[in-house]
């Protein structure tokens, strides 16, 4: 894709900050830019432990929806799952009933707590809470192979787990603890080809693989990573605004293999947001464009401190310069 101009960028964007209801991976609030471009809004908040090289990837993802996004060729309605973070246990019961009001009946519980017995808790509230619920759990690759095996053995027999997402860290462990697990895995953090990893190391690892649309580099990037790993895919967002979600859904609308329910129900955990905030109706999401409410965009702006937005006019610049190089 060919790059805007820098300055014409610059115009186009304007700073925000969405705070979230609870910590999610020790983030509380996403900052980042908005890009006004001629086809809809672009979203790019990468998160600040990122490399400036994988944040420029945000960037192309930010450009793709503002000046060429794609169509959604294959599906309207993208079937959703419910996301609960690492909350206080009080919370579950209420948490997990609203989102089922929303006709969610699969959900994803984050675990990989300091505590596994927290781990264990949050699951089996969720389960409590949501009769009908398939579970799916991410660990986002804090356990060892054999707290895995262990882990997933005794959460299964309380809560029958429908996959486990990135148990362990690498693609070798991965493939070590699938011929000790009968309960299917998922791949979320390993899928970077670029760092040497086949598709079939990661066919050999995992029966799903979780694909983001903004990390990826943009929705017809994350396509191409979809075609050449060839499983199944669940699509999961990068705890975007309900701005960023759309990029999320355009994916999920166009890949092949769906696996089933995706990861794109996080506007459930947004305080604030820079939209009308885009969740789940009787289960499922309409495949939507970005819209932008511009009172809660200048509102999100309003309290941010100089030196952040300070910040993101200079972060965009970096990432210009890498993706040019790119
Ligand atoms: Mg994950």
């Amino acid at each position: 894709m060919k790059l805007p101009p820098l300055a014409e960028l610059q115009y186009v964007s304007h700073p925000f900050e969405v705070h979230l209801k609870s910590d999610f991976g020790g983030v509380k609030t996403r900052p980042g830019l908005v890009f006004r471009g001629p086809a809809g809004y672009g979203e790019f908040a990468p998160f600040k432990h990122h490399s400036p090289e994988h944040a420029a990837l945000w960037l192309q993802a930010a450009i793709e929806m503002a000046y060429d996004p794609v169509l959604p060729l294959k599906r309207l309605e993208i079937p959703i799952n419910g996301i609960v973070p690492m909350m206080p246990l009080e919370d579950i019961p209420q948490y997990v009933k609203t989102v089922s009001a929303q006709g969610v009946t699969s959900f994803k519980v984050k675990c990989g707590s300091e505590d596994f017995a927290d781990d264990f808790a949050r699951v089996m509230a969720v389960r409590e809470s949501a009769q009908l619920s398939s579970i799916r759990i991410d660990v986002n690759g804090k356990w060892d192979v054999m707290q895995a095996k262990e882990r997933i053995f005794e959460l299964n027999a309380f809560a029958t787990l429908e996959y486990v997402e990135q148990p362990v860290a690498t693609i070798q462990e991965m493939t070590q603890l699938r011929n000790l697990v009968d309960v299917p895995l998922a791949i979320d953090e390993n899928i970077r080809l670029s760092t040497g990893i086949s598709s079939r190391d990661l066919q050999m690892a995992a029966d799903i693989a979780i694909l983001k649309a903004i990390p990826s580099g943009g929705v017809r990037k994350a396509l191409e990573i979809a075609e050449e790993i060839d499983m199944p895919i669940v699509v999961s967002g990068s705890m975007d605004t309900s701005v960023g979600l759309t990029a999320g859904l355009l994916l999920a609308a166009n890949v092949e293999d769906l696996y089933g329910a995706c990861g794109l129900g996080t506007g459930n955990l947004l305080e604030t947001d820079i939209a009308n905030t885009v969740l789940p109706e009787r289960g499922v999401i309409q495949v939507q464009n970005a819209k932008i409410n511009p009172m809660l965009l200048e509102r999100s702006a309003w309290k941010m401190e100089q030196a952040e937005k300070d910040f993101w006019d200079n972060y965009l610049v970096t990432c210009y310069e890498i993706l040019e190089q790119m």
